[in-house]
């Protein structure tokens, strides 16, 4: 049996939310990764199962490597079709924020959430969340916002509405945002909830490969000539630094989504305590950080590039060149230098 983390009020309150509501939209962050596709879906599912009419509204697009998920192609793209995506909001009677704590985190789609007279549920697991939200189902000590959706359609009264599809979609989240359960996944009603999905008939190996094995031999060599020429090693700070200019980016042809797990790849050096890449972009330089044990890289991403995130994994912006943005960082170093080493 699982414990109970989210509070009963909370539970019943959304229930009415939900009964009232026909059309529900689901939002979720800027550059969506596995997690936040995952426990969106696994939403979506349930919720059509519950005989609402679903959709799931994210900023920009979501990378390739997600394109297996049950329904992604259901998934509007506020990017690519703003208009629909304003109607689409309009429409809503119900909105859940999902894998996000901060209205900034959806971008473009701030002022749609600012205008939309209904209520609002955010179910997440960053730190410190902001008060937009009627119902805020917040749980940082849980390593993923898909194991809190798994955990609020159970405590629904739902697990046998969990289909198939709802299930991969909950597993795959609960995966990505733990590094394949290597990361924040000591908690023994992690593999509970896993044994739970596995009777829903998941492959999980299946997924891991659907999911993790998708390189092209172009983004492996890729891989190879960034740890070559573009990651510095900054022994003193146990800092690892990667930059990616776009004529890099453009040289290899390489998608954003290829760019995805780069950052990671310091992580296995045995003296790297943090992980920074910085990746420029059309006009703002987009910096991910990766950290070991209790170094707060989140700190660091709220320092200098008024970012945020979890513990150890996050990132921010910087408005400037590359250099300047790594000379920022590299600047700030010796300020932390007490927690790296
Ligand atoms: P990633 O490096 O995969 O893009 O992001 C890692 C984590 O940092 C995610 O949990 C994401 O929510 C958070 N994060 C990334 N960029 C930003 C940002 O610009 N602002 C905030 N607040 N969080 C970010
Ligand atoms: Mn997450």
């Amino acid at each position: 049996m699982l414990n109970k983390i989210i509070s009963e009020d909370n539970i019943q309150s959304a229930k009415k939310l939900i009964n009232k509501a026909d059309k529900i939209v689901i939002f979720s962050h800027r550059s969506p990764d596995g997690d936040a596709i995952g426990s969106s879906l696994g939403l979506y599912h349930f919720l059509n199962e519950l005989g609402k009419q679903v959709n799931v509204i994210v900023p920009n697009d979501y990378p390739v490597f997600l394109n297996w998920m049950p329904d992604c192609d259901q998934i509007l793209v506020d990017e690519n079709n703003r208009e629909l995506a304003k109607e689409t909001v309009e429409a809503a009677d119900l909105i859940f924020c999902l894998d996000f704590n901060g209205k900034k985190r959806v971008g473009t789609m701030e002022p749609l959430l600012d205008v939309s007279p209904v209520k609002k549920i955010m179910i997440d697991h960053h730190p410190d969340p902001e008060s937009f939200c009627d119902i805020t189902i917040s749980h940082p000590e849980i390593s993923s916002t898909s194991e809190l959706i798994f955990r609020f359609i159970c405590r629904m009264g739902d697990f046998e509405l969990i289909t198939k599809a709802c299930a991969e979609c909950i597993y795959a989240g609960m995966m990505t945002d733990t590094c394949a359960f290597t990361l924040n996944s000591n908690s023994p009603a992690i593999y509970y909830i896993i044994s739970q999905l596995l009777e829903k008939d998941i492959d999980k190996d299946d997924i891991y490969a659907k999911t993790f094995n998708r390189n092209t031999e172009n983004k492996m060599r890729f891989n190879g000539f960034v740890l070559l020429k573009r990651m510095k090693v900054l022994k003193r700070y146990k800092t690892a630094v990667i930059t990616l200019s776009t004529d890099d980016i453009i040289k290899f042809g390489v998608q954003k989504g290829d760019t995805e797990g780069i950052v990671n790849l310091p992580m296995s050096i045995e003296d790297v305590t943090l992980s920074a890449l910085f990746r420029e972009e059309k006009d703002v330089i987009r910096i991910s950080l990766r950290s070991k044990g209790f170094f707060p890289s989140n700190k660091i991403a709220k320092d200098i590039f008024g970012g945020g995130g979890h513990l150890n994994a996050s990132g921010g912006e910087f408005h400037g060149s590359l250099d300047d943005a790594v000379a920022a960082f590299t600047k700030a170093l010796p300020d932390y230098e007490r927690l790296l080493t």
